[in-house]
C-alpha cells in the first residue's frame, strides 16, 4: 500500500487535532512552501502567532544574536534582557508592570490569580468567595481551569469536574452584565473581539458600556487580546477602537513572533503589586530568548507601520469579501486585517478550507460553518486580491 505523509495515518501523534492534509517544510514571509516545493499563501498566521509573517529578518536576527549569548536563566537570578523587556512592554501598553509567562493559557491562568488576590487584599471580598464573569462562546486557551468556563460542549466534555468561582454572561449584552455583577464580583474576562468564535465584534459602545459598569463596581476588566492585540485590528490593541483601558492586559501568540512561545499580563503596580515572592512563576517564563525576541516585537509594532497595513489592507479584504455572493456566504465580519465568514447553504467550512488548499491559500474552519483568515500583517494587496480571488474560486466551484 503506497501513502502520502499527507494522508498517512496520524500513528504516533494524538488525536486532538484534525489538520489539513498538507506538511509544511519551509517558510517565509506570507508563504510557506510544502514537502513537495508547493506554495501557498497563509492566511491563517498561526492563529495571529504569526503577525509579522514568516522568519521576519529582524525576529530572527534577535532570537540569533540571543542564542549566543544566553539562552535560560530561570527567575531565580535575572538576565540583561530582563528589565528592559518588561518597561518596553509596559510602556507600548501604556502600564506599569509586566508578569511573564509562555503560553496564552498560562497568561490567562495568571490573570484569574491576580484578579482573585486582588479581590480578596484589596476590594476585601470574603475568603474563597471570588467570583469571574466570562461571557458565553468565549475561547480564553486549554487548561482544566479555562474550559471549566468554556461554553463550547467539545472542549469541556469529560474533562470535569470544574474550578468554581466563574459567572458566564451573553457576549455584547452589557444590561446582562450588570446584572451579574454582584459584591463578590473581582473581574471582567472578556475578548474585545471573540476570535474563536468567529471574529464577533461587539457594537460600538460596547466595551465602553463594560468600562463603565466596571469602574461602579471596583471591578478589574481584563481584556484578553492574545489574538485580537498587537495589530490584528488595525491598531496595536482591540480595545483601542474605542478608547477603553482595562486594569489588565492578556497578551501571547504574536508576542513571541511566530518563534517562541511568549505570554505576559500587564497591569498596573496596585493589581500585579498584590503577588509576593513564591506565589506565583514558571521556570521558563521571562527567559532571555524569549524576552529578546519580543522586545523586537515590540520594537517592530512601535514603528505603527503593521498596524497602518493591518488597517488599509483590511479595509481592501474588507471589500472584496463584500462582493462575495450572498448564495456562498451568510455573513462576514472584520475588524482590521481579521475576517470570520459564515458559509452558506449545505457546505462545510472545512469543505471550503480544503479546496482553498487545493488553490494554494491556507484557511482554517471554526465551529463548523465559519472561515477565519487573518494573513500577516504586512500582507501585500495583490496578496489580499489573491486571497478573495481564490476564496470565491473555491465557493463557486464546491457542489
Ligand atoms: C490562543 C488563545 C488563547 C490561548 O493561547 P495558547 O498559547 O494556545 O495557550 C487564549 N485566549 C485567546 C483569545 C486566544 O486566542
Amino acid at each position: 500500500m503506497t501513502t502520502t505523509p499527507e494522508l498517512e495515518q496520524h500513528t504516533y501523534d494524538a488525536p486532538n487535532y484534525a489538520p489539513l492534509p498538507i506538511v509544511i517544510a519551509e517558510a517565509q514571509g506570507s508563504w510557506v512552501t510544502d514537502i513537495h516545493g508547493r506554495r501557498y499563501l497563509d492566511a491563517l498566521s498561526g492563529y495571529s502567532a504569526l503577525n509579522f509573517g514568516h522568519r521576519h529578518p529582524a525576529l530572527v536576527a534577535a532570537a540569533e544574536a540571543q542564542l549566543h549569548r544566553v539562552t535560560l536563566t530561570s527567575r531565580a537570578f535575572s538576565h540583561d534582557q530582563f528589565n528592559d523587556f518588561c518597561r518596553e512592554l509596559a510602556q507600548l501598553c501604556r502600564m506599569e508592570m509586566v508578569l511573564p509567562m509562555n503560553t496564552g493559557a498560562e497568561g490567562v491562568e495568571t490573570a484569574i490569580k491576580v484578579a482573585r488576590r486582588w479581590g480578596y487584599a484589596v476590594k476585601g471580598v470574603p475568603a474563597g468567595r471570588a467570583k469571574i464573569i466570562t461571557f458565553a462562546n468565549n475561547f480564553h486557551g486549554r487548561t482544566t481551569t479555562i474550559v471549566g468556563f468554556s461554553t463550547d460542549a467539545t472542549a469541556r466534555e469529560g474533562f470535569g469536574p470544574f474550578t468554581p468561582g466563574f459567572v458566564t454572561v451573553p457576549f455584547a449584552d452589557a444590561d446582562a452584565l450588570g446584572a451579574a455583577i454582584d459584591d463578590e464580583t473581582v473581574a471582567v474576562l472578556i475578548e474585545p473581539v471573540q476570535g474563536e468564535a468567529g471574529v464577533v465584534v461587539p457594537p460600538d459602545g460596547y466595551l465602553t458600556r463594560v468600562r463603565e459598569l466596571c469602574d461602579r463596581a471596583g471591578v478589574l476588566l481584563i481584556a484578553d487580546e492574545i489574538q485580537s492585540g498587537l495589530g490584528r485590528t488595525g491598531r496595536t490593541f482591540a480595545v483601542d477602537h474605542e478608547n477603553v483601558v482595562p486594569d489588565m492586559f492578556i497578551l501571547g501568540k504574536a508576542l513571541g513572533g511566530g518563534i517562541i512561545p511568549v505570554s505576559a499580563v500587564v497591569s498596573r503596580r496596585d493589581v500585579l503589586g498584590v503577588l509576593t515572592p513564591g506565589s506565583h512563576g514558571s521556570t521558563f517564563g521571562g527567559n532571555p530568548l524569549a524576552c529578546a525576541v519580543a522586545r523586537a516585537v515590540i520594537a517592530l509594532l512601535e514603528t505603527g507601520e503593521f498596524q497602518e497595513n493591518a488597517a488599509v489592507m483590511g479595509d481592501r479584504l474588507a471589500r472584496g469579501l463584500s462582493q462575495l455572493p450572498s448564495t456562498h456566504v451568510d455573513a462576514v465580519r472584520t475588524r482590521g486585517l481579521w475576517a470570520g465568514i459564515d458559509i452558506a447553504g449545505g457546505r462545510t467550512a472545512r469543505a471550503v478550507c480544503e479546496r482553498l488548499l487545493e488553490l494554494g491559500v491556507l484557511a482554517k474552519d471554526t465551529h463548523g460553518r465559519t472561515i477565519r483568515l487573518g494573513p500577516p500583517l504586512m500582507v501585500t494587496a495583490d496578496e489580499v486580491d489573491l486571497l478573495v480571488e481564490r476564496l470565491g474560486e473555491a465557493l463557486s466551484t464546491l457542489s
